[in-house]
């Protein structure tokens, strides 16, 4: 009977020794000598690899020759208990075939350390890197507990469509999609391109937020969520921000403010309790690259908590809730404020803040996870719904220590007169927006949702530095390769 193939992560559960076994995989590392060669192969299904012994009185000289690191190979063999230090079993292999083999003077990832910026430039290669394959499997744990954790809730996963042909999202510069010919479109009488013979008819977009069509569904279906790709042409190089980012944006009716934070709150304590539960492995591997890479650092500059003790954290303390108007009193007061060592002196009321301003927030003054409410409504988006003070709106962000704003969300205007005046004074045309008051006009009712950054998750989760290397494939200015 023909052995089955066995995923290496199923193998390293296994105590059922002495049996044959087939593995495929990746070579990772090969040594030894003239006797024994022992070859550390992975095939993804986990962090870990498993060591392959290969005598060359069972397995030909020319066949091992090709058993660099990168290349494919399928082993058969026994799996035995190991005394060897670092692993618990291995495999005495019978049978080695090299499946594709991997030039060591070419194949570019070697047994050693790279840089992510050179990793970054070959990103095609990177999954096959301890770093990026626990990455990647991390992306997909922590997808789905984002479904998990809606589904159990009874929310409706909803998609939104990701061409536009609405402009008043307001979230950010959109891309446009057109079929236009761009060296010679197509003009109306005063010049200007004509759209009207685009193919849609009209002007489209890449979608900056699910949200106005989220709130579509959450005044008929009650709970629903989105989870797809969103798009902002925003030119800012910063590590948090990406031109291609996935978004999850739950919108929920009958919900007030409160109940939105208390939302967003044991989703985040959700998510990162299913990542200390089910990602161990990786977890682990992360943590420690990260304090290898903390060692570089001087001692104040180091974080006083291991990724895994920020994850907990995290799922063990309540959230700080601090309205915008105290926490512009606390960053006036604050040291670096006096000193003036923002960049951005905090001078008063209605300020946005800034990056700078939320981090000495959570990562100086409260230690803790900030959730910032009531916002001048000034410095946010028409929908918001405007407060009793006529000067606030009900907006919340939720800021995480590394990161900053992880959440954005608020309360929704369902007064059609309030938003009527309040799109009115930010020139938001009506007409294009009717569908959207349709809402208001027939039973309305309080609603909320809010956005999380998938890849500002990932941050938190894999204690990366960058959002590009969350990503598979980032998608910034100047770069879109693949
Ligand atoms: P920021 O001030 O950090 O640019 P924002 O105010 O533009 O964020 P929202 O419009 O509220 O963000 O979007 C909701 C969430 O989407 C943010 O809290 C963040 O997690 C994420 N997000 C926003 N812009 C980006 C981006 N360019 N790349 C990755 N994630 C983003
Ligand atoms: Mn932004």
């Amino acid at each position: 009977m023909k052995t089955k193939r066995t995923k290496v992560s199923e193998l390293l559960q296994s105590t059922e020794f002495d049996r044959e076994v087939l593995v495929k995989g990746w070579v990772r590392t090969k040594r030894g000598n003239k006797h024994v060669n022992f070859i550390a192969v992975n095939d993804g299904s986990t962090i870990k690899n498993i060591q392959v012994v290969a005598d060359p009185n069972q397995i030909s000289e020319d066949t091992l020759r090709l058993v660099t690191t990168g290349a494919s190979i399928s082993v058969t063999g026994k799996l035995v208990a190991s005394q060897g230090a670092g692993q618990n079993m291995e495999i005495q292999a019978s049978q080695l075939e090299v499946l594709g083999t991997a030039d060591p003077e070419k194949y570019p990832l070697q047994p050693k350390k790279h840089s992510f910026e050179f990793l970054r430039e070959i990103a095609h290669l990177r999954p096959r890197t301890s770093t990026f394959s626990a990455v990647y499997r991390m992306r997909h744990a922590m997808s789905f507990a984002v479904h998990q954790f809606f589904n159990q809730k009874g929310f409706v996963y909803m998609h939104t469509p990701i061409v536009t042909g609405s402009d008043a999202e307001g979230a950010g510069e959109m891309f446009r999609v057109t079929t236009l010919d761009a060296k010679n479109p197509p003009l109306t009488e005063d010049g200007s391109v004509d759209f009207s013979e685009d193919f849609f008819g009209k002007e489209t977009n890449l979608t900056v937020s699910g949200q106005l069509e989220g709130e579509l569904g959450a005044l008929a279906l009650g709970d629903i969520y989105t989870f797809g790709p969103t798009f902002r042409a925003e030119n800012s190089n910063t590590t948090r921000h990406l031109a291609e980012f996935w978004m999850i944006e739950p919108e929920m009716a009958f919900y007030e403010l409160s109940d939105n934070m208390d939302l967003a709150e044991e989703f985040l304590k959700y998510l990162a309790k299913y990542a200390l539960d089910n990602c161990a492995d990786d977890l682990e591997f992360l943590e420690n690259r990260l304090l290898d890479e903390e060692k570089n650092k001087p001692a104040t500059d180091r974080s006083p908590m291991t990724l895994r003790e920020k994850l907990q954290f995290v799922v063990e303390n309540d959230f700080e809730r601090v309205s915008y108007t105290d926490a512009v009193e606390i960053l006036k007061n604050s040291k670096p404020n006096k000193k003036k060592k923002f960049q951005f002196p905090v001078e008063g009321w209605g300020t946005d803040l800034q990056s700078e301003h939320e981090r000495y927030l959570v990562e100086k003054h409260f230690n803790k996870p900030v959730i910032l409410f009531d916002y001048p409504k000034d410095i946010k988006a028409f929908y918001m719904r405007m407060n009793d003070d006529d000067k606030t709106v009900g907006a919340m962000d939720i800021l995480f220590p590394g990161i900053g704003e992880i959440v954005g969300g608020s309360q929704r205007e369902e007064r059609l007169d309030v938003l009527r005046a309040r799109m009115a004074e930010m020139h938001i045309p009506e007409e294009e927006m009717d569908w959207y008051l349709d809402t208001r006009r027939f039973g309305s009712v309080p609603h909320s949702g809010f956005g999380l950054g998938f890849e500002r998750l990932m941050i938190f989760v894999t204690g990366l530095g960058n959002i590009r290397d969350v990503i598979p494939f980032p998608r910034t200015p100047g770069n879109a390769m693949y």
